[in-house]
């Protein structure tokens, strides 16, 4: 079975604003750019991040199972409902999870997740310091972790590098999640995107926090990057705590297989060492089992 656990849901201008989806698209051509034509192509405007319903539901077709959330985040200009979100996924209950997002800077962040959680059926959280501005260490937060123990809700945080210019990549250092890991042991967390481009520092913490895991969403349109990362994984052997994810709409679940199934390509025909097929298959079939124990 192949589980997509990290998708959006989201659309210019309604969650986007102006300067946001001015960056995103800046930062989309420079991939496209490298990407050896891997990337997901698509109409390069303003919408080029679109992720609509039937958008979604088309591109989702690989996969058995799939998480979608939107994201909330003032500093930058993001704001997708949970409703929106809540929608969509009863519309395909069979095959649809649907996590939460909440902005932890705005007051009524714990209000908002409990909501989510009681009145929209909402099974885990999504985070982005780097896009909320904020500092995961600041204990001032800790009473979002609460909810988040208390319900048994994931986190996906996108703990890694992004473009708009208006939040603190500090806050996006892999290692800023060590104290939440070793506070709140028992919340399962994911570090998105490898923690790009700081996979050393990512793998180190995964291999140490039981409960924290990665996935290889939009990363394989840096192919030099990918196979060090991978490589880095193998050696520290975190390679079992490696998801397979889209982070739709910036990939699709194909774009991310085939990346993955060609990670060996940039070191083709010299002695640096290969990420094994095993591997691969494991991340594309297996490592979803321990965190979706539900689908088993
Ligand atoms: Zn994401």
């Amino acid at each position: 079975m192949i589980v997509d656990c990290h998708t959006h849901l989201m659309w210019y201008p309604d969650h986007v604003g102006q300067q946001y989806a001015e960056e995103a698209l800046a930062s989309k051509l420079v991939k496209l750019k490298y990407s050896g034509g891997q990337a997901y192509s698509a109409n390069l405007d303003l919408h080029v991040y679109d992720s609509k319903p039937e958008q979604h539901w088309e591109v989702s077709k690989t996969a058995d199972k799939v998480v979608v959330f939107g994201i909330q985040a003032k500093a930058t200009g993001l704001w997708v409902p949970n409703e929106v979100i809540s929608d969509y996924v009863k519309q395909h209950p069979e095959k649809l999870q649907g996590w939460a997002a909440v902005d932890p800077t705005q007051p009524d962040a714990v209000e908002q997740l409990e909501y989510c959680v009681t009145d929209l059926g909402l099974k885990g959280l999504k985070l982005g310091p780097v896009y909320q501005d904020f500092d995961p260490m600041d204990r001032k937060y800790w009473p979002i972790f609460e909810v988040c123990r208390k319900h048994n809700l994931p986190i996906m945080w996108h703990q890694g590098a992004t473009f708009p210019s208006r939040s603190r990549l500090k806050w996006g250092f892999p290692m800023q999640l060590e104290d939440v890991a070793m506070d709140f042991p028992e919340v399962k967390m994911i570090i998105a995107h490898l923690g790009h481009p700081w996979e050393e520092d990512m793998t180190v913490l995964v291999r140490k926090c039981p409960n924290v895991y990665t996935d290889i969403s939009a990363v394989h349109y840096r192919p030099w990057r990918y196979w060090q990362a991978m490589t880095t994984a193998m050696e520290y052997g975190i390679t079992h705590k490696i998801l397979l994810a889209s982070d739709f709409p910036s990939a699709t679940i194909d774009n991310v297989i085939t990346g993955l199934r060609n990670v060996n390509k940039p070191i083709e025909g010299t002695g640096l060492p290969q990420i094994p097929k095993e591997i691969q298959d494991q991340i594309i079939y297996e490592n979803w089992k321990p965190f979706f124990p539900e689908w088993t």
